[in-house]
């Protein structure tokens, strides 16, 4: 009989301690965010797709030379007369880009960044293998999640 006492008062004082974390824990503000409704920040350091600003861009290569999975292509021009480089084209392959970083890094104009685009959700295979980086809305078939309600 005395056992049986113990347990139920143990049972009693355990759901007490239980409710005791659920109390202080529901009036701390939530860790988590309604996403996709709410969009997270990102941190500073956070890399997301490889994104250029054209006119800080003076060709030199040193991105595609370091870049250790060859997501990176340009093509550039030359002046004979006064060895200046000029930008042709440049792509980047997102789905070969491994987020390394070092092309930023390496980047003497600081033209070259990683965004903070995190949500790079494609329907079809090639959508993200031949980014065209000196276009303004290159990521703009990218989409978020197709959700009701949601306002883009
Ligand atoms: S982040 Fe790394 S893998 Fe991606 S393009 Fe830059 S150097 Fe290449
Ligand atoms: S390292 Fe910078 S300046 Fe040189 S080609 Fe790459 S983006 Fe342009």
């Amino acid at each position: 009989m005395l056992s049986k006492i113990n347990d139920i008062v143990a049972g009693f004082i355990s759901i007490l301690k239980g409710l005791a974390v659920t109390g202080k824990n529901m009036l701390k503000k939530p860790v988590t965010i309604q996403y996709p409704f709410e969009k997270p920040v990102m941190t500073e350091k956070f890399r997301g797709l490889v994104d250029l600003y054209p006119e800080k861009c003076i060709a030199c290569s040193q991105c595609v030379k370091i870049c250790p999975t060859a997501a990176l292509d340009l093509t550039a021009t030359t002046n004979p007369e006064t060895k200046k480089r000029f930008l042709g084209a440049f792509s980047y392959n997102g789905e070969l880009c491994c987020f390394c970083g070092l092309c930023q890094e390496v980047c003497p104009t600081a033209a070259m960044y990683l965004n903070k685009c995190y949500e790079v959700a494609y329907y079809k295979h090639g959508d993200l293998t031949k980014i065209d980086l000196l276009k303004a809305d290159k990521y703009q078939h990218l989409t978020p999640p197709k959700v009701k309600g949601l306002k883009k």
